[in-house]
């Protein structure tokens, strides 16, 4: 493990946040299997792991490395547990943490991402039942159902610049193209997608600039300013046409 990014984590202390030969940290033994560290200036405690995938684990590092690379690879949460003769518990619990974990990786990595290319989708799953079969208390509750997963995928460098779970809302549509936005620098990528009405008006909420047309008649009130997708802005829509549910003819119209 790299020691030498660790860092005194108390806020008050004059070495936050400061690495390497900078910070004034000692070598003070090991809890739950991680190296611990000591500020000498403010005799902070600070585990090697905070800030890693490793953090908050109480399994041994090999047992948890075999069973996060399980999991990546599509294994269940009962085969991995199964296959490490864990409790599924402890998997369900990894779960999560890695998640966020992730994410966060995610957000460091993928800034100022330059796609000529994006495709956009999205993908029907459910949480726990589907739809049809939840109670009416269930659906006020709101946790449970069909859910949609948006992705991002640029065909070019195959990547996934973000993704997003949630509902089929234009809403969602809209958080889902800011937080792609968030990612890629100044270029607009050649946006396609399938034919759902909520990509165009997300993409102009998003990348839309606000213009106020010239006045047509020189009575009346003046016209408003609205929202209007800048020049570089390419969207085309692929259309499928499907004869008992195979794709037999697929055709593009740029909108
Ligand atoms: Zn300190």
């Amino acid at each position: 493990m790299d020691l030498s990014t660790c860092y005194c984590r108390n806020r008050h202390c004059k070495y936050h946040g400061l690495i390497g030969d900078a910070a004034r940290l000692r070598m003070s033994g090991w809890h739950r299997g991680a190296r611990r560290l000591k500020c000498l200036e403010c005799e902070h405690w600070i585990s090697a792991r905070t800030g890693t995938a490793y953090a908050g684990i109480r399994t041994p590092e090999d047992v948890y490395r075999h069973g996060v690379r399980q999991l990546a690879e599509g294994l269940s949460i009962r085969a991995t547990a199964r296959n490490l003769e864990i409790d599924k518990d402890t998997v369900c619990n990894w779960l999560p943490r890695l998640g966020r974990h992730c994410w966060r990786l995610l957000d460091y990595f993928f800034r100022a991402l330059h796609l000529t290319e994006c495709q956009l989708d999205e993908l029907w799953t459910f949480v726990f039942k589907k739809e049809k079969h939840l109670t009416a208390f269930e659906k006020l509750a709101g946790r449970y159902g069909d859910a949609w997963i948006w992705v991002a995928f640029d065909p070019v460098t195959k990547t996934v610049p973000t993704w997003r779970v949630g509902r089929r809302t234009l809403g969602d549509a809209i958080r889902f193209m800011k937080a792609l936005k968030n990612r890629l620098d100044e270029h607009i990528p050649f946006f396609t997608s399938d034919e759902l009405p909520h990509y165009a008006d997300a993409l102009l909420e998003v990348y839309g600039v606000m213009r106020t047309p010239p006045r047509r008649f020189p009575r009346g009130r003046p016209p408003l300013p609205r929202r209007e997708p800048p020049p570089d802005l390419v969207y085309a829509v692929v259309i499928k046409d499907r004869e008992r549910g195979r794709v037999v003819h697929v055709t593009t119209r740029v909108i």
